[in-house]
């Protein structure tokens, strides 16, 4: 459950959360036409901070520029209205969701008479995949559901509609006694999580999807990159068939909501030792730390709150 907070900047104003509805024939509920961001604020010594605010608006400007959405503000007003829906929230971590939204105002699917509307929530929300599963790691499985192919339903714009393949990986996941389950793409090869990217280790390399049109650009799999090069663990873009996961030292997922989750077991195969490996826990260590304000935040990408 969403743990409410008192306001959620609406187009340039603070409304009270519970005053944030929509009409239910707006084009986003019917048509999936939504784009958003889930953005990270951690507790560090000097208050709230959030992680790579403006990386995540820029993924924002642009999945509204792949659907052809005009936003009314620029990314120097997002990010200070980021800013303040956390400060004036009284929150000390949180996760923020910011979402341009096609409103009410047209029968059709075509969105021409639709107005924008843009929202910045925000609410404390703890480890997505369970307290333990950033230690102990998750049993994740091959989804029997394909990512859709490139240039069908874009997958590098954050959208609404892009989720149900997300649901459905999700769901029968879990029905099948699994914490998440990993996707492959249209040409067989492994895409991503339901809403994380995936990488593996090999021999001392790291090495994740490429940017093919089957994955998100995930915005911590840019971090995990950085910091990977940071520390001279060689990284390399690859198309991954399914089976070097069963072969790998070590897998793991990334993601904002994610963090850095290890993977202990694929379809009941274990992993390296099934447990934490090495370059995992150096990388979450690292990814944690400076997120947290316990290292130096030596990229910049901490924006202070209050
Ligand atoms: N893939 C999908 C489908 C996602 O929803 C997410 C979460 N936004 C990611 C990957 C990871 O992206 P990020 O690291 O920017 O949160």
């Amino acid at each position: 459950r969403i743990t409410e907070t008192q306001w959620i900047w609406r187009d340039g104003h603070f409304i009270p959360w519970a005053d944030a509805t929509i009409h239910v024939l707006s084009h986003s509920v019917q048509f999936g036409s939504s784009a958003f961001e889930g953005i990270r604020a951690y507790s560090t010594p000097k208050g709230p901070a959030i992680f790579r605010l403006r990386e995540h608006l820029e993924r924002l400007l642009h999945s509204c520029k792949i659907y052809r959405m005009d936003v009314p503000y620029t990314l120097d007003e997002l990010f200070e209205a980021s800013r303040e829906v956390v400060a004036r929230n009284g929150v000390e971590s949180c996760y923020l969701r910011p979402m341009v939204v096609r409103g009410y105002g047209t029968a059709g699917m075509v969105p021409i008479g639709a107005p924008v509307e843009t929202y910045l929530p925000c609410w404390p929300w703890g480890a997505y995949l369970g307290d333990e599963a950033l230690d102990a790691g998750v049993d994740a499985c091959i989804s029997s559901w394909q990512r859709v192919q490139p240039n069908t339903i874009p997958a590098m714009a954050k959208i609404a509609g892009n989720y149900l393949s997300g649901q459905l990986i999700k769901m029968e996941a879990i029905a099948n006694g699994y914490a998440e389950g990993i996707a492959l793409s249209p040409s067989g090869v492994v895409s991503e999580g339901s809403g994380q990217n995936v990488f593996m280790v090999s021999k001392g390399t790291i090495i994740t999807t490429p940017l093919d049109g089957s994955i998100l650009g995930g915005i911590t799999r840019h971090t995990i990159m950085q910091l990977a090069a940071d520390a001279g663990i060689p990284v390399r873009e690859l198309h991954i068939p399914r089976e070097m996961l069963y072969m790998a030292d070590e897998v793991f997922f990334t993601g904002t909501a994610a963090e850095l989750t290890p993977v202990r077991s694929i379809d009941r195969i274990t992993i390296g030792a099934g447990r934490v490996g090495p370059i995992t826990k150096q990388l979450q260590t690292e990814y944690l730390g400076i997120a947290k304000g316990q290292l130096e935040d030596r990229h910049g990408w901490l924006t202070h709150c209050r």
